[in-house]
């Protein structure tokens, strides 16, 4: 049984690991940030250096004594992170600065977008990390999808885009790597793990934005989860309306109304169903998606009307889950969202449909930076796998000592 103190101990190890996912940093600033006095923070560093997870990555010398930067080592372990998505299963293997290492990735076309095909896509992606393991430690998976998914049985529950019901990743990485830790998430709650990572304080819905539409809530610096492990915020198919039917079988869904297929819908006169624009999209429409995008940053009138419309319903959505959640931040991202005058857009249109009173104070912003999704799969495994990868380096420590 490990002892109260040793548990004080390996929470330190875990957040120093942490601290030093975001950057380097000097001793002072370790301290300042584990709370720790000069001793134990010595302590703490000299026991991850022996096992060759951290090191000095430069000296600083400045008035005073020098001091000592601390990083994380590059191959104290690495992180292997996959996107399930309409287009493609893409893995990525990370080092344990979040690094990029290798990648390797499974187009998908219409005529394989079923459990079968995504099977197959994603034995392919596993296999071929599998047969190029690293000498480092592989500290475990993340793989992240589209849709519903349970995160307690590891599998896709429902992604209609990918027309996917009850698919067993965990299973299925299982079978190829073994008892490696593997960790299925929802993609939008994937960067959310990574968002609440690097901003903790502020309660924050996350919002992405192109021919699909999700959303992830962080609440309290977690990414908010039922306890059923479930992922929640599928905004892109509550309903908002009583017409226009959506691929995925309802009528009035978000997507349909809002996103971008909305869009090209009224500013290019589509006439395609939805289903079948989700179906060939990458056949047939991805150029007039990409000329959208294009046009997007600087739109001519019409087009603007066309945003006005779909931001309507969008509006009505992230309103109503604003008065609900009163989150201090919104934050819109994702392939869609191409200028900030879409957040302008959004907020122009949520204050003119809600009372301030019943908003409240909060910000709209657009993030700029695209993180990859395999990127936030792979954060997200590592954040639930740290623990236990330090626990059993620490063990195997001792049992060498
Ligand atoms: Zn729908």
């Amino acid at each position: 049984m490990a002892s109260r103190t040793e548990e004080i101990r390996r929470e330190n190890l875990i957040r120093l690991l942490l601290k030093l996912f975001k950057g380097d940093a000097t001793r002072g600033e370790l301290k300042a940030s584990l709370r720790v006095g000069t001793s134990t923070l010595s302590y703490l560093v000299a026991e991850l250096r022996e096992q060759g997870m951290v090191e000095e990555r430069k000296r600083l010398y400045r008035v005073g004594r020098p001091s000592q930067v601390i990083g994380l080592q590059e191959d104290a372990w690495n992180v292997i992170g996959i996107k399930m998505g309409r287009e493609g299963v893409s893995g990525v293997r990370f080092n344990a600065r979040g690094q990029k290492m290798e990648s390797f990735v499974r187009p998908i076309l219409s005529h394989m977008r079923s459990n079968k095909g995504y099977t197959e896509a994603l034995r392919d992606v596993l296999l071929y990390f599998k047969t190029h393991e690293r000498k480092t430690p592989l500290l475990g998976i993340g793989v992240c999808s589209s849709g519903t998914v349970d995160s307690h049985r590891g599998e896709i529950v429902h992604s209609p885009v990918m027309n996917v019901e009850h698919l067993g990743v965990q299973q299925i990485a299982t079978e190829i790597f073994g008892e490696i830790p593997i960790l299925v998430t929802n993609d939008v709650d994937s960067l959310g793990a990574f968002e609440a990572f690097l901003n903790p304080r502020k309660d924050t819905l996350l919002i992405s934005y192109g021919i699909g539409i999700g959303a992830s809530y962080i609440h309290r610096g977690r990414v908010f989860h039922p306890v059923r492990g479930l992922s929640s915020f599928e905004i892109g198919h509550m309903v908002v309306a009583n017409d226009g039917n959506c691929y995925c079988g309802q009528v009035g869904c978000l997507e349909y109304h809002a996103s971008e297929y909305a869009i090209l819908r009224r500013y290019q006169g589509l006439r395609e169903s939805f289903r079948d624009f989700v179906e060939r999209e990458e056949e047939l429409f991805k150029d007039k998606l990409l000329e959208l995008r294009k046009r997007a940053r600087d739109p001519d009138h019409r087009l603007l009307r066309a945003y006005e419309e779909a931001f309507q319903y969008l509006a009505l959505v992230v309103g109503n889950l604003v008065v609900l959640l009163k989150p201090a931040r919104v934050v819109l991202f994702g392939e869609g969202i191409v200028g900030d005058w879409m957040a302008d857009l959004l907020y122009k249109r949520i204050t003119e449909r809600f009372a301030p009173l019943m908003v409240g104070d909060f910000t709209l912003e657009v993030e700029h930076r695209i993180r990859l999704w395999e990127e936030g799969a792979a954060f997200a495994a590592l954040l639930k796998f740290l623990p236990a990868f330090v626990a059993s380096r620490r063990e195997k420590q001792r049992g060498s000592a």
